[in-house]
């Protein structure tokens, strides 16, 4: 996996992307992560992004020219033309679903967005997808690039130590995790649910897919009305004091 983040603040970029697990799969070469400053593709001596916006109003935007010269100097660097995300409050709000199919792209670039965000044209003309995360604004497009970025690059085969990692993770499946637990066994009174000590894997299996449909049914219900649950599944919901005949 490729990404190029295209930013005014690439130092801030790459110090969070250099830390932990991501720092590490950069270094161990499973992703490839290259952060550019748009400023070096300014037109002019003061280096300048950013415009008045036609027709008044509040702030500036940022500019054609110079997204466009960083994009295809990218592609000329890439040698093909990566997908083109641009992060914004007005795209589609990012979910694991989307995070696995762009997972299968090799090159992604990514553009944050700053001020009042982009020129419609850019919009228009070069950028394939726009992504939000989440209903809210920011006031830059840093921080939604880096949680983009960290979202899809652990899904990148060698950055987490095996798939389960993941696949096993919440929202994979349309579904939340279960509960899990660390020692000591009793911490203040309260104990570890014993059968996750019991040494019988098939029943531990079998309490974490209990476990997970509940914990979905308390913190997210409106999760379950996306997806067909099983006979075994209502009857877990049932058992757990939920009404089964809301879900499909
Ligand atoms: N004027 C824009 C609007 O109303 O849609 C908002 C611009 S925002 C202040 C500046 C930049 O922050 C955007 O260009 C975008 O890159 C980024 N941004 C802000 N909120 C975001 C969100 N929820 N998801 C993704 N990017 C966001």
């Amino acid at each position: 996996m490729k990404l190029d983040l295209i930013t005014l603040f690439p130092e801030m970029c790459e110090t969070v992307l250099s830390e932990s697990i991501i720092g590490r799969a950069q270094r161990s070469g499973a992703i490839e992560i290259c952060c550019h400053q748009l400023r070096d593709y300014a037109l002019d001596k003061h280096r300048r992004v950013d415009d008045t916006v036609y027709g008044g109003g509040m702030g500036m935007l940022m500019k054609c020219e110079p997204i466009a010269l960083c994009y295809e100097a990218i592609c000329a660097k890439r040698q093909t033309k990566p997908h083109f995300v641009y992060m914004s409050p007005q795209g589609r709000t990012l979910s694991q679903q989307r995070l696995r199919e762009l997972s299968e792209i090799e090159n992604i670039c990514v553009l944050a967005g700053h001020y009042e965000g982009v020129d419609q044209r850019v919009l228009d003309s070069l950028i394939d997808e726009e992504i939000s995360i989440g209903d809210y604004v920011l006031t830059g497009g840093e921080l939604p690039a880096l949680v983009f970025i960290d979202a899809l690059s652990r899904m990148a085969p060698g950055v987490l130590s095996n798939n389960e990692c993941f696949t096993e993770e919440s929202h994979w499946n349309g579904l939340l995790e279960y509960p899990q637990y660390t020692k000591p066994q009793v911490w203040r009174d309260l104990e570890v649910p014993p059968v996750l000590y019991s040494g019988d894997h098939q029943k531990v299996d079998r309490w974490r897919r209990e476990q997970s449909l509940i914990n979905t049914a308390k913190k997210r219900p409106e999760m379950l009305l996306k997806r067909e649950l099983s006979e075994d599944e209502k009857t877990i919901l049932k058992t757990a004091g939920f009404d089964p005949s809301l879900y499909k």
